[in-house]
């Protein structure tokens, strides 16, 4: 675990208006983020991508936008409220509770006797995490360091919420644990409401919340947090699920790769073992990021096949099966889901763009996914003339890139600040840009500065970020 950029990483989220602790005023409120200026963009760039990757650039996928607060019966179906739990530990002398496979698995001597191994403690029963956690002293409160265990329980992840305000005459439903309930819910009205045709994608991008309880590596695990899922529907007689699963997994990485420009060695395949496996899915494998805390799923991709549907026919009351207008034949479909946090996607690549040279530390972002394109200085922001001249620029290209005007300090400030948000492309409006109407353009990468035209400007930046 490499503790030190991962504090590193934290504190520049924090200086340069990423990523603040949420509720930070009245002392914080555990898991929870709140997004600043320049995470904002960031998150903004990530949804873009991929909404425009895996949505607007498929004929086969169309997008929906569910509503988060949902019927109860819909996470009955789905087996959340029974299963979607976690086996928790209580630590008897300072009441630290913790997910007990985290207990585990962050232990040195777990880690050391598994190291190179697949070994996951996820999927156990609670009797074989109680016996792991009893018979290893060495497994003791990351707070007090005490070894006094509780026994292991299950906690349920969803959030209820009490419709209607009169007390007694409540209804129970929950947040959304997840966005994929939502395309399983709707995909009568999607078959019947559109052009689609099996095989084909529904996707959504959205908030989901779980009663997550352990802290910790700022973003990665929240309470609440946007996902990025992609039910794909086939006819198991007409499609080779192996090949379509295939199919997404090069998706998934070209997107990482090609679209967001992250390191692929620091990527990696994980296929669950049966005993992590949820009971009804064929196949299971993690896309895992190398974060400074260690390899973990970023990205899960799972054949289901027709258990969902089935579920919620079950539960519905309603028949969700299509037909095929050629044949005639009634086709109950399978389905793919490739699942993204895109939280964790921004804290990827927040981790993967983090450089420190010499004098400097800069956030090496692909352009695209830059939060400002550009910023734009007057080389002394106490001068009218080059205040005016400087905005001029900045009104001119702002409807063309994400831009950002920045006048305080001196130059080395301003581009030590720039560096470390990642903006590509600083220009500074000088005296010489009142005589001659040039500005200098520098570059973020290779610190070199260029005189340009103003006129050129906006083409010249195109091709730069392009
Ligand atoms: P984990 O094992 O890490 O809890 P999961 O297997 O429960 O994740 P899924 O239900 O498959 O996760 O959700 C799909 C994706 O949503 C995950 O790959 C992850 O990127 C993201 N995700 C899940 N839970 C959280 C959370 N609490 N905070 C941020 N992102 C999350």
């Amino acid at each position: 675990m490499n503790a030190n950029l991962m504090d590193k990483i934290i504190a520049l989220s924090k200086r340069r208006g990423f990523i603040y602790p949420g509720s930070e005023i009245y002392g914080g409120l555990a898991n929870t983020y709140d997004y600043g200026p320049a995470g904002a963009e960031l998150l903004r760039n990530i949804r873009n991508l991929w909404w425009d990757n895996f949505v607007h650039k498929r004929e086969d996928v169309v997008g929906i936008d569910a509503s988060i607060i949902s019927h109860q019966e819909i996470w009955k179906a789905s087996g959340h409220t029974a299963g979607f739990a976690d086996a928790l530990v209580d630590c008897k002398n300072c009441k630290l509770r913790m997910r007990a496979d985290h207990l585990i698995e962050n232990n040195p001597s777990f880690a050391k006797a598994t190291e190179g191994k697949e070994e996951k403690v996820e999927g156990k029963s609670l009797e074989e995490l109680e016996k792991i956690i009893k018979n290893n002293k060495d497994i003791v409160c990351p707070n007090c360091g005490k070894h006094d265990w509780s026994s292991v329980r299950k906690f349920n992840l969803l959030f209820p919420v009490n419709l209607g305000i009169v007390e007694g005459d409540q209804s129970l439903a929950y947040l959304r644990g997840e966005t994929a309930q939502g395309m399983f819910v709707n995909f009568k009205n999607v078959v019947d409401s559109t052009r689609v045709k099996l095989p084909f994608g529904i996707a959504q991008l959205g908030k989901s919340f779980r009663n997550e309880i352990t802290p910790g590596n700022s973003v990665f695990r929240t309470l609440e947090f946007e996902q990025g899922e992609i039910e794909y529907f086939f006819d198991p007689e007409e499609s080779n699920w192996e090949k379509l699963f295939e199919n997404w997994k090069n998706s998934m990485w070209d997107f990482v790769t090609k679209t967001l420009g992250v390191n692929k060695n620091n990527l990696r395949w994980r296929e669950h073992g049966n005993e992590e496996k949820s009971f009804y899915s064929k196949k299971t494998e993690d896309l895992e990021y190398k974060f400074p805390f260690g390899f973990k799923e970023l990205w899960g991709i799972a054949y289901r096949t027709d258990y969902d549907l089935k579920q919620h026919m079950k539960f519905s009351n309603k028949d969700l099966s299509i037909v095929d207008p050629q044949t005639g034949k009634k086709i109950m479909p399978h389905v793919i889901e490739p699942a993204v946090g895109i939280n964790r996607m921004l804290l990827m690549v927040l981790s993967d763009s983090y450089v420190e040279e010499k004098e400097r530390i800069v956030l090496k972002l692909n352009p695209k996914l830059a939060p400002y394109k550009i910023a734009i200085f007057p080389l002394l922001a106490n001068k009218p003339e080059l205040v005016e001249k400087a905005k001029k620029i900045f009104k001119d290209l702002s409807s063309n890139f994400v831009t950002v005007y920045d006048g305080r300090g001196n130059i080395g400030k301003r581009y030590f600040a720039q560096d470390e948000i990642g903006t590509p492309f600083c220009i500074t409006v000088d005296f010489d840009s009142l005589k001659d109407n040039t500005v200098t353009v520098r570059d973020r990468d290779t610190m070199k500065q260029e005189r340009i035209k103003i006129s050129e400007l906006f083409t010249c930046l195109t091709n730069k970020l392009s």
